[in-house]
């Protein structure tokens, strides 16, 4: 029998365009070359402990359908990320807001902190061509050198003046004191973990692990009428016009047999010296309690090291330089042209979408194409 649709990767993309077409009645297969489903959300239980193993994921929208949508598959928590500020020993509070601007200038007010960030701003004086500028238009030289610059060279292998401004948009910069690091309404880490929410997503889903579809791309082409694609884009088409350029990261997690290693899920790493980004000590994004409310005894840390992505590594971020944008766009009218394929995802789009975006991106496109 020839399935409906062949969906290959078990990510929120895949998973979800899985049950939404299971749903309408449509035969579905997915396969997934890693041994575990999930994408990079998934999480594995190690002594209690959800640990996030492709790196930290905390859901955030202000996207009230998106939020109706995926909480029906878990029960969410109350976590709100604030993650702390480690540079050669001294801590600040992220994002960056009036507990911030008052341990690294000793201001007290609202007003003296704009009146420190308009007087160090004021070396830009055009629009910022790029994530340098950008920083120091939007919290000036201080904090760029202590919380920005290094941070954001290691996690981008990349000086700040060749990164593109939009990067650091996305870090709020309040005048109140408010270490939420999202702008969102809706927060929270789903309860047990998120490999659970993608087995429900997939549950009477036949899926094949360890299945990579590139390898035998013809023979599985045969199984369905259709495809959803969410691998990287550039390797669908055999790299044919060029590679396009992912960081990839590397975690060293440990077991310790401690209750407390750092006090907080984040802990972030921003001088240049330090090899690693940041600490994760997972146990604090449901607060250091297993289900039944008692307190886990160990904790499990990893610290995260950023590197530059070759072909057979695992492929994280998208970076959506100019370069790659315009290499990106050659590849997405090869991908129009395969009229049976659909790309979907992180991966597929080459987008630096957050798991909010991902999840409205396939509703969309399960509205356009199942009914
Ligand atoms: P993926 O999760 O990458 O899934 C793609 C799947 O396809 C993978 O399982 C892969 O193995 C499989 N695949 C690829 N090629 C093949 C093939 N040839 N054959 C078979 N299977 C294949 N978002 C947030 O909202 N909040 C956060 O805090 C957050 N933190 C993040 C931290 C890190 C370190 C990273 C990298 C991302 C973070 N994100 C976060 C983004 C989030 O991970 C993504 O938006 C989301 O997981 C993307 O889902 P996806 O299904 O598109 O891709
Ligand atoms: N960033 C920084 N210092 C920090 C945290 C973030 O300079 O302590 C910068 C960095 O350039 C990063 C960007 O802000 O790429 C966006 O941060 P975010 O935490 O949103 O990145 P993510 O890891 O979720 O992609």
């Amino acid at each position: 029998m020839k399935f409906d649709y062949l969906v290959v990767g078990s990510g929120l993309y895949g998973s979800i365009f899985a049950h939404e077409a299971k749903k309408k009645g449509k035969s579905v297969l997915v396969i997934e070359k890693r041994e575990n489903i999930g994408g990079n959300i998934y999480t594995k239980n190690i002594e209690n402990i959800n640990v996030h193993i492709y790196g930290a994921h905390i859901f955030h929208t202000n996207n009230k359908k998106v939020w109706d949508y995926i909480t029906k598959f878990a029960d969410f928590n109350r976590f709100t990320n604030s993650p702390v500020a480690n540079y050669k020993g001294e801590l600040y509070s992220l994002p960056f807001n009036m507990y911030t601007f008052n341990k690294m200038w000793g201001v007290v007010t609202p007003e003296e902190a704009a009146n420190k960030i308009n007087e160090q701003r004021a070396e830009i004086k055009n629009e910022p061509q790029n994530l340098e500028e950008q920083a120091i238009s939007l919290v000036g030289r201080d904090i760029f050198e202590k919380l920005i610059k290094g941070y954001t060279e290691k996690q981008w292998g990349r000086d700040c003046k060749e990164l593109p401004p939009f990067i650091i948009k996305r870090l709020p910069v309040r005048l109140t004191f408010d270490n939420n690091y999202f702008n969102a309404l809706y927060q929270g880490i789903p309860v047990g973990g998120y490999t659970g929410l993608i087995e429900k997503l997939l549950e009477g889903i036949e899926v094949r692990l360890n299945t990579d579809y590139l390898e035998n791309k013809a023979e599985f082409d045969k199984l369905a009428h259709k495809i959803v694609y969410t691998g990287p884009i550039d390797a669908y088409f055999d790299y044919k016009l060029g590679t396009l350029e992912y960081r990839s990261v590397r975690f060293e997690t440990e077991l310790l047999d401690i209750p407390n290693y750092q006090g907080n899920a984040a802990v972030n790493y921003t001088d240049k010296e330090t090899p690693w980004t940041r600490i994760i000590e997972h146990k604090w994004f449901e607060f250091g309690k297993d289900l039944e409310g008692n307190d886990i005894p160990k904790t499990v840390i990893s610290r995260e090291y950023s590197s530059e992505w070759k072909p057979g590594d695992e492929p994280y971020y998208p970076v959506n330089d100019e370069k790659n944008n315009n290499l990106y766009k050659k590849y997405k009218d090869l991908a129009d042209k395969e009229n049976n394929v659909i790309f979907g995802g992180r991966l597929g789009e080459y987008k630096y979408y957050d798991m909010d975006q991902v999840i409205a991106a396939v509703l969309d496109k399960c509205n356009e194409e199942l009914f």
